[in-house]
């Protein structure tokens, strides 16, 4: 019998109608040609979250024609970084000026507590702010010491169109990691969200035009991957495709892409683990670990699903993570103490079940939950906190991302053992160590390899810390300077100074 604090009821009403998402396409609000339209029933609540336009080709033709006229004509690029910056700053005001309103529907569409989509959508604006910094601090590079007749100038420049295609597990965040460093480099842009979460990057376009972004800058159009996003990732008129989502789509964008040579970006899956050494401070690491493995019901590409723990301590952990769990707060997104909401789809509860189910048959052991819940009043749309011990690398459930509240736990005698189970899947996106010994938190450090390693924490992130992964966790960086740069290209002008170039050619006379 499991035993969770669950909550049922709700402070903060259901709205009474469905948020109405339409496309914003050079600066303008519009439905599809076809008058198409879809629904996104709540996870947590099963009511109509909101109607949305769904577009198709002609939208997304329209999109990107409207972004290649903004960019061509320099409506945008031309602008002086400081007023980029004004634009941006005001938008990061609005989104502060909205957050009770982005929040509500962000956690109707994707079912998450509604402290963490305050947070998320409220947090996103230091993103805006930060990139509107760099928009005014960043510049290239002179050389004058290439000889004293040559003066070397590097200059940034904005790569062009930026087609930009976000998931559903953190809309507005993700979104915002993207499109206000486009803008601050000068790009322009199409946004092609979630087909289930469309409606916080819709409501945007409000701020948007409020903040005085031009006309065709930036174009949302919103609908599924085909023929949306795929037209947004071979069109010759788009520059640069910046995506997050699943390994699998990745691949067949960056296929797609191949065609016209485009840039691509990519923040993809990860089974990312955390390491924990016999002499780590237990306590703040079974916080941790639960945090990991609990935020956003384990929908995050930055879940700690793989728990790689020393043998000797393996036990009292993983009892002390059963212990916290009972007192995290599962339950009612719409409650302000929920800690844990629904899980987005019908079709991910199950594909989580089946993830767990295959791994008790290859030899797991279930410690903790293992099924779908069911919470009184909401429906069924809600998984149990799952923990499988006795986890071996070659079982599935080690190395495939389930994207849920699934906790696998593997165990290590030495260094190079826990070197060898970090390193030993496809993904490399993050990784997390536990010691109270520096050597030892800093050998592990330098030879995980993931975009990002924590040491004695778990997913602190900063606007001024590049973002990504390596392996098959994606290719290229985001936020900090490092991911403002993808979005510019570098140019060398060379200047010679006086006559003394040498002819290449030997004339008679020369
Ligand atoms: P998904 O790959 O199914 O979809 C992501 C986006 O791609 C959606 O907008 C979808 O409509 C679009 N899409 C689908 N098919 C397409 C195609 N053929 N061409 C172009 N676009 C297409 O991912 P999801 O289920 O929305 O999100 C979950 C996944 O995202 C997980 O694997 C997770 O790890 C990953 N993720 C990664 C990060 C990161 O920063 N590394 C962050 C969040 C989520």
């Amino acid at each position: 019998m499991l035993d969770l604090t669950v909550i049922t009821e709700a402070t903060i009403a259901v709205p009474n109608k469905p948020y109405r998402a339409r496309h914003f396409i050079a600066g303008a609000y519009c439905n599809s040609a076809d008058g198409a339209v879809s629904e996104r029933i709540s996870p947590s609540h099963g009511v109509v979250a909101s109607i949305s336009a769904k577009g198709g080709a002609a939208e997304a033709e329209a999109a990107i024609a409207a972004a290649r006229t903004a960019f061509d004509d320099g409506r945008w690029s031309d602008v002086p970084a400081r007023a980029r910056a004004k634009v941006l700053n005001k938008v990061a005001d609005l989104i502060e000026a909205n957050v009770e309103r982005l929040a509500l529907i962000e956690t109707m569409e994707t079912g998450k507590p509604i402290s963490q989509s305050r947070g998320e959508c409220g947090g996103a604006a230091d993103l805006w702010r930060y990139a509107a910094s760099l928009a005014r601090t960043s510049h290239g590079d002179s050389h004058n010491t290439l000889g004293k007749d040559i003066l070397a100038v590097v200059t940034k420049e904005p790569i062009g169109v930026v087609s930009i295609i976000t998931p559903w597990n953190f809309p507005f965040w993700i979104l915002s990691q993207k499109l206000p460093f486009a803008l601050a480099a000068g790009c322009t842009c199409v946004v092609k969200p979630s087909e289930i979460t469309p409606s916080t990057t819709a409501m945007l376009a409000e701020f948007l035009i409020e903040a005085g972004l031009p006309k065709g800058v930036c174009n949302i159009v919103l609908g599924a991957g085909n023929p949306i996003g795929s037209l947004m990732s071979t069109h010759s008129d788009v520059d640069m495709i910046t995506f997050t989502g699943s390994t699998g789509v990745g691949k067949i964008i960056s296929q797609a892409a191949a065609n016209t040579l485009k840039k691509v970006a990519l923040e993809l899956g990860g089974k990312n683990p955390q390491v924990v050494f016999s002499d780590a401070d237990l306590d703040q690491a079974a916080d941790a670990i639960a945090f990991g493995v609990y935020f956003n019901v384990g929908q995050c590409c930055n879940s700690s699903s793989r728990i790689i723990v020393h043998e000797d301590i393996a036990k009292d952990l993983v009892e002390r993570v059963v212990a916290l769990t009972r007192h995290v707060r599962f339950g009612n997104p719409l409650h302000p103490d929920t800690q844990v909401g629904a899980i987005v789809t019908p079709e991910h509860n199950g594909s989580i079940d089946a993830h767990v189910r295959a791994a008790v048959r290859a030899g797991a052991t279930l410690r903790l939950g293992g099924a779908p819940m069911v919470v009184d009043g909401l429906g069924q749309q809600f998984y149990q906190p799952t923990i499988l011990t006795g986890v071996t690398a070659e079982m599935p459930i080690a190395s495939s991302e389930v994207f849920g509240p699934v906790l696998t736990v593997l165990t290590f005698r030495t260094m190079d053992e826990a070197i060898a189970l970090t390193n030993g899947t496809t993904y490399g996106l993050s990784a997390g160590v536990w010691s109270e010994n520096v050597h030892t938190c800093l050998e592990f450090s330098r030879r995980a390899q993931a975009g990002t390693v924590w040491t004695n924490t778990w997913m602190d992130g900063f606007p001024e810390l590049a973002f990504g992964g390596v392996k098959q966790s994606g290719q290229g960086r985001e936020i900090g300077s490092y991911g403002y740069d993808e979005f510019l290209e570098v140019k060398s002008h060379v200047l010679r100074i006086g006559r003394t170039r040498a002819p290449w050619v030997k004339t008679p006379s020369a």
